[in-house]
């Protein structure tokens, strides 16, 4: 049997089935609709997080967004994927102070840089570019899942989406089922105690909350659903 090449969507019209295209705009849909969304739920974060952090977790994210979207509408010219999510990387690790800000703006660059210089990209590459972002996250906050942090929304939806992709399904149905799987993850925070941030020095009494940085990423996951599915 031959090799199969129907999976190697390195461009070309059949790059991506069901008439999605992660491209330039999606990215910047992507991180618009997350900032949107952020700054929209800005204060329910920062109850979360006051509840087990130090209450600044909407502001910070808020904040970062709100700098990364700025930041993207003034660059020059036409910029590749790769190029929007270093920058807005960057742009979060300068602007936020908590730990927030240099765990997102890894994540960001990790998947930028996986990016490469390409215009348009398929699956393979999409799927590459978040692994590459949860595995910035764990490197440097040496989170595992179960640990209450924003890692138990990411992982799980990195997952999803790679089997969902291999199983044949639009990235769209893909990316929505993998927002899905976020937010299961952002529920089942409720009941762990935390062992990494600052909600860990709470010990037992961090039990009973759900975590602000998983509840913030689920929604960066639904915006990064939205982008792709309104595409067009
Ligand atoms: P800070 O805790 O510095 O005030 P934020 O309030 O902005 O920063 O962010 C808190 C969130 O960051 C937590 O809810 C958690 O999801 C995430 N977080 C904290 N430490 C880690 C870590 N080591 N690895 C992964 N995520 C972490
Ligand atoms: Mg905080």
């Amino acid at each position: 049997m031959l090799p199969c090449t129907r999976r190697r969507y390195a461009g070309g019209a059949e790059r991506v089935q069901g008439g999605t295209s992660v491209d330039a705009d999606t990215v910047r849909r992507w991180l618009t609709g997350a900032a949107a969304s952020l700054h929209e739920q800005r204060d329910y974060l920062t109850q979360l997080d006051a509840a087990i952090g130090d209450a600044d977790h909407g502001t910070n994210m808020d904040r970062g967004f709100t700098a990364v979207v700025e930041k993207l509408n003034a660059l020059d010219g036409p910029a590749a994927p790769g190029q929007l999510l270093t920058t807005a990387g960057g742009t979060l690790v300068s602007t936020v102070g908590g730990a927030s800000g240099p765990l997102w703006g890894t994540a960001l660059r990790r998947a930028g840089r996986a990016l490469g210089e390409a215009d348009e990209f398929g699956s393979e590459e999409l799927t590459t570019a978040l692994d590459a972002a949860l595995e910035g996250v764990v490197e440097l906050g040496a989170a595992q899942e179960g640990d209450k942090t924003m890692v138990d929304a990411l992982a799980p939806a990195v997952r999803t989406l790679r089997q969902r992709l291999e199983q044949g399904e639009t990235i769209a149905a893909a990316l929505s089922a993998a927002h899905e799987a976020g937010e299961e993850g952002m529920r089942a925070t409720v009941p762990l105690q935390a062992s990494k941030g600052r909600a860990s020095y709470l010990g037992e009494r961090s039990i009973g909350h759900q975590d602000p940085g998983a509840t913030s990423t689920a929604l960066i996951l639904g915006a990064l659903a939205q982008s792709v599915s309104t595409e067009g």
